[in-house]
């Protein structure tokens, strides 16, 4: 491992791999990421993938917008074929949220996102077999869809490895040194690494990680459950990705598969990251099939559930997350608070902090408003439906 590095990123997910392929794309590869365990083997291996524009505060429509042209070129700029299925996603609601639906769609248009309303006929035609009861509100996001996580985040770092930044896996950042309050060191299970700049993007880890450089981030690790369903009538399969805020449940294939998961609003379980279940439990299969069933009945009628897991969500206290420098530790940057949401930004967000390393500031897109300092200047954001629907 080298010794000495310009950066060097914590945390081998989507945004440390991310960040590792655009900082390659810019010519700058004198880095380390350092990954304790491997690539994509927390959050983000097991994330439901979902990619959607569909965001209440501006930076997050631009980074999901700019996120999707990279996924649109993912195998001109990897070589890695079908890893994004743009097949559109859908959100269904209440009627009370339509006004809201309607108002954010009008919002993004400028911003690049292309949705319509759907009215009950049109959702059914798109979903053969959903009971539509209760159902007052639906869009589709024409160029949504969904990712293979571990295949987006190993694609990045291969290029980046390629061209010479070094990924380390199996290896754990245990500090960081500083001289005058400048990052100058980051020591590891193998030996430290002299450097100027530490990214932060060690996921439900992050706040261990700052607490070296004594930051404090105001992060609290949730468990979230998925369950994967398989049927033998593939014709009953639903074809979209869809986030169900009636039922508070999502859906999207999972190679052949349906994988679903639990929405919001729901109850948070708060964990230890280093010491909570990662297999799910028999009651939340129970209490998924119910809302499945309630949805889609006719594949709920026909599905086995092959499997399930827990992972984790890094969550902050406005489900929004934190990017950028912080004053007062020369060379520190956050890439954290991810709250749920955040592989989908992955794509641009590597690249809006490799604009922060290589050119002193993110210039394609103000991040401005995502930075910690929010928190003590008590300039939290909000969302439009609660939960992690920032
Ligand atoms: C069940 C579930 C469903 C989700 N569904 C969606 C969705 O549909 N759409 C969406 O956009 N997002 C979704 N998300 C959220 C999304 O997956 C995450 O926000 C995103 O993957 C976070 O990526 P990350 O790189 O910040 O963190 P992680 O993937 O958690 O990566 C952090 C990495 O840092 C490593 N690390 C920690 N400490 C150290 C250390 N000291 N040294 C070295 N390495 C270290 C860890 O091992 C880990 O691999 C979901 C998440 C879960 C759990």
């Amino acid at each position: 491992m080298r010794t000495t590095a310009d950066t060097v990123i914590i945390g081998g997910g989507v945004m440390g791999a991310s960040i590792a392929y655009h900082l390659s794309e810019m010519g700058f590869t004198n880095v380390v990421l350092l990954e304790r365990k491997h690539l994509a083997a927390e959050g983000t291996g097991h994330s439901g993938a979902l990619v959607r524009q569909h965001y209440s505060q501006d930076p997050l429509v631009q980074m999901a917008v700019r996120s999707v042209q990279i996924f649109e070129e993912f195998e001109e700029r990897t070589g890695r074929a079908g890893v994004f299925r743009q097949t559109g996603w859908i959100k269904i609601g209440s009627a009370e949220m339509r006004a809201e639906m309607e108002r954010l769609i009008e919002r993004h248009k400028p911003l690049g996102v292309k949705a319509d309303l759907l009215s009950i006929d049109e959702l059914e035609m798109l979903i053969p077999g959903i009971n539509t009861d209760g159902i007052g509100s639906a869009l589709i996001e024409h160029n949504g869809g969904y990712a293979d996580p571990i295949a987006t985040t190993e694609g990045f770092a291969d290029v980046a490895r390629s061209r010479g930044i070094e990924i380390v896996e199996g290896v754990s950042a245990t500090g960081i040194e500083t001289t005058a309050s400048r990052i100058s060191a980051v020591t590891t299970s193998d030996g430290a690494i002299s450097t100027e700049i530490v990214v932060n993007a060690a996921g439900p880890w992050s706040p261990e990680v700052a607490r070296w450089v004594g930051i404090e981030l105001p992060i609290k690790v949730t468990r979230e459950q998925d369950l994967i369903l398989e049927t033998d009538d593939a014709a009953l399969r639903p074809e979209y990705p869809v986030s169900d805020g009636l039922d508070r449940i999502y859906w999207r294939r999972d190679r052949g598969r349906l994988l679903a998961g639990d929405g919001h609003p729901k109850e948070n379980e708060y964990v230890d990251p280093n010491d909570f279940k990662p297999t799910h439990d028999a009651n939340f299969e129970l209490e998924m099939m119910a809302r499945l069933k309630h949805r889609i009945p006719g594949f709920a009628d026909h599905a086995k559930v092959i499997g399930g897991y827990a992972s984790l969500y890094d969550v902050t206290p406005d489900w929004h997350p934190i990017l950028g420098r912080v004053d007062g530790i020369d060379g520190y940057i956050n890439c954290n608070g991810w709250s749920g949401h955040g592989f989908k930004l992955g794509p641009s967000v590597g690249e809006l902090i490799a604009e922060e390393i290589v050119d002193g500031n993110t210039s394609s897109i103000d991040v401005s408003s995502l930075g910690l300092d929010r928190f003590e200047k008590g300039a939290l954001l909000s969302g439009s439906y609660a939960g992690n629907q920032a």
